[in-house]
């Protein structure tokens, strides 16, 4: 069974539109994918009417959060899966981060067309055509202009955050967006924990506390974590007891990686179903 837990299409920053990303799963041979765009649940409607047969699709999101540890902001993305999508506080979240990444994207834009940098606040708005702007639909802006040559040139010279042009955004408290989860039927999982930004933040101390507010589980089996952050993660999750999950994190063009690259058990997949509520199922068989 491959099953990828994490992926993301133009409903947020990703390049393939949500039908398309179900046919790219089944033609990467996926049984199981999720869709778990940014901040979002726009993409659901359409990834159900497209779905193959044969293909489950676990609905999702991933929510953009922070962690404040000795004074320190740290980024931290955690998955959301099968919540309701009509819980309030979730809705009204999600709102709010929407229209904090519009200022916070236009921002970005307006100090790169201060330096003379050729792109512009509307090119962007119609690269992401409605979706919640994230720092990829400039990238692709700046491709567009002939600045950089990739997404990710573009990350590694001007959009990262120690580029002069970096603007933060307020994300939710993370110990409040994994209670919200909860509340709304969901499970939580957190997003590459091994990565860089927010890995030294990120304590098997705090991962326990979150535990008790409800965190479900750790991606384990991630693109950019290495050896020795996913066994640690093992042990932490071992100890917490976490759910462990694999995924590839694609993004479509921009990024490299490809469904599937990573995958999840199916007996872990089994019991997140089974400790989600009963508001959102799964669409399609849990074997
Ligand atoms: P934002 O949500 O606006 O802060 O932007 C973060 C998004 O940019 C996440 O979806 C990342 O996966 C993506 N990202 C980070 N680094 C790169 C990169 N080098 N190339 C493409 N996308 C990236
Ligand atoms: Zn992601």
């Amino acid at each position: 069974m491959r099953i990828d837990l994490h992926t993301h299409s133009t409903a947020s920053d990703g390049t393939d539109t949500p039908a398309e990303l179900m046919l790219a799963a089944r033609a990467a041979g996926l049984d199981v994918v999720a869709i778990t765009d940014h901040d979002t649940t726009g993409g659901w409607a359409e990834a159900e009417l497209a779905r193959p047969a044969g293909l489950t699709v676990i609905r999702g999101a991933e929510f953009s959060t922070r962690l404040v540890t000795n004074d320190r902001v740290v980024s931290v993305h955690l998955l959301g899966y099968l919540f309701d999508p009509a819980s309030e506080p979730i809705v009204a979240e999600q709102a709010r981060l929407k229209a904090e990444r519009r200022r916070r994207g236009l921002s970005i834009v307006e100090k790169m067309v201060a330096d003379g940098i050729p792109i512009s606040a509307g090119q962007v708005l119609a690269i992401a055509d409605g979706a919640p702007i994230g720092r990829p639909h400039i990238g692709r802006a700046l491709v567009a202009a002939g600045v950089v040559k990739t997404v990710d040139e573009a990350f590694g010279r001007l959009l990262a955050g120690r580029s002069p042009y970096y603007v933060p955004k307020l994300d939710t408290d993370l110990l409040t967006a994994v209670r919200m989860i909860s509340a709304a039927g969901g499970v939580s999982v957190i997003a590459h924990p091994r990565a860089r930004g927010a890995a030294r933040a990120l304590t098997a101390g705090v991962i326990a506390e979150l535990t008790g507010a409800g965190l479900g589980g750790l991606e384990v089996w991630h693109p950019d974590h290495d050896e020795v952050g996913r066994a640690e993660l093992l042990r932490i999750a071992a100890e917490c007891g976490l759910l462990t999950t694999g995924s590839s994190d694609y993004h479509g063009h921009n990024k490299t990686l490809e469904l599937g690259q990573e995958s999840t058990r199916i007996g872990t997949l089994r019991a997140l179903v089974a400790a989600a509520g009963a508001a959102t199922a799964p669409l399609g068989e849990v074997a």
